[in-house]
């Protein structure tokens, strides 16, 4: 393989020439959101400039413009998630709303009392509230399937969980808090032997490791577009043919109806029965554009390159006296939380943004994970292709100053 061209990709996105604080932006927070590159920023002004019209229902140029563009974004996500079909995906806001989707209508139409629905400890906030909303209106009983000490799922006891009782098992196929890749296949098989459904998501997955959606198994796959170098406020909503048609939707409007009348409403099939209301429609372009961006570079590509910028940075933190790295799997991608010993979460991302380096300090909306190291939260940098060995240098060089300056204080 030729190597990874980072300074070539890097000069694709306008932002990561900005300078912070008198630096060169370093953006490390990847998992939280990831930088446009120019070709997404172009693609939806074209969309506005010669395409724009709302879709499906008027019979004019411009209409069968935004029409072809729309629905061309979903082939390119059906696609790039090896669904059997692009009716197979179903345009959202983002992974939450996707979430609460299958949540508020597969769920209520399918979850009752004494049913149980099992998660991970690694699940981000998105993946654990529609759940128990739905438990609670159903009396329906959720489950958590632990990790270990490395931050990954523990499959023997995960297999304790199952029954005939499990309808639903919805988990992450990388943990936005430690970066552990969940054996997703093997979590799939499980659930399918006790006739249980799959939600997979896919929300840090789909930017660093290749999904295919028919290889996994999994019932839906959800992921947010802003994650993977599109616009926020689209992403899309992966669900099975039988799934999705034995489904009634969740919110009603235009664009989803074949038929109305005051007596009796037909909806459309899957995905418009998903999609009332006019859609995000120049994003979900933006999307696509994305999509083309990465496939351009090729996702094995990318996930080489920054699989070795991951084990760089871990061995540069972890050799930091006072540095505790949460979140120690083999099987890994892009996140490195951590703690430095005498200091805040804030008081490091302080310093860091003081020298123009972007990384989350809180608790990534994932809350009983970090509990479950017994903390409130870690500083977590995040890797995407377009980061250099230099910004992690310069990474370790602030965190390793700032432990210095503890340790003069205290003598
Ligand atoms: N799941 C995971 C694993 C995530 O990391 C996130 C975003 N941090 C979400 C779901 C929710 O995504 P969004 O806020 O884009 O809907």
């Amino acid at each position: 393989h030729p190597p990874f061209d980072v300074h070539a990709v890097r000069r694709d996105f306008p932002i990561l020439k900005e300078r912070v604080n008198g630096y060169p932006l370093a953006w490390l927070d990847n998992a939280a959101t990831t930088q446009k590159p120019q070709a997404v920023i172009d693609r939806i002004a074209e969309f506005y400039k010669r395409e724009n019209s709302n879709i499906h229902r008027a019979a004019h140029e411009l209409a069968a413009r935004a029409t072809d563009a729309y629905e061309g974004a979903r082939d390119i996500v059906g696609r790039f998630l090896n669904a059997s079909s692009s009716s197979e995906v179903v345009f959202v806001r983002g992974a939450t709303e996707a979430i609460n989707l299958v949540a508020k209508s597969w769920g209520k139409q399918y979850i009752g009392e004494g049913d149980e629905i099992v998660i991970s400890w690694l699940e981000h906030h998105a993946n654990i509230v529609p759940w128990q909303q739905l438990c609670s209106e159903t009396g329906a009983v959720l489950r958590v399937m632990p990790v270990d000490e490395c931050g990954q799922v523990i499959l023997s006891e995960y297999q304790k969980l199952l029954s005939h009782r499990t309808k639903l098992v919805s988990f992450t196929q990388v943990s936005n808090a430690l970066g552990t890749i969940t054996p997703a296949q093997e979590i799939i098989e499980m659930a399918h032997r006790v006739g249980a459904k799959v939600l997979l998501d896919g929300a840090q997955s789909v930017s660093h490791i290749k999904v295919d959606v028919q290889a996994l198994g999994c019932d839906w796959f959800v992921f947010s577009g802003h994650k993977i170098f599109g616009p926020t406020g689209i992403g899309a909503l992966y669900g099975k043919a039988d799934v999705l048609a034995a489904t009634q939707p969740w919110q009603g409007g235009g664009n989803m109806i074949e038929d109305v009348t005051f007596e009796k409403t037909i909806y459309q099939p899957a995905p418009a029965k998903f999609e009332a209301g006019t859609g995000n429609i120049a994003d979900a372009v933006g999307l696509g554009a994305a999509l083309e961006y990465l496939n351009r570079l090729g996702i094995e590509n990318v996930a080489r390159y920054e699989h070795e910028l991951l084990e760089y940075g871990m061995h540069a933190l972890r050799s930091i006296p006072g540095v505790r790295l949460i979140g120690t799997a083999a099987e890994k991608t892009s996140v490195m939380s951590f703690v430095l010993a005498g200091f805040s979460t804030v008081e490091v991302g302080n310093a860091l943004n003081d020298a123009g380096i972007a990384v989350r300090a809180g608790h990534h909306c994932a809350q009983p994970i970090l509990r479950r190291f017994g903390l409130e939260a870690t500083v977590r940098p995040s890797l995407a292709f377009y980061n250099t060995y230099e910004e992690i240098d310069r990474l370790a060089s602030v965190v390793k100053r700032l432990q210095c300056s503890a340790k003069s204080f205290s003598v």
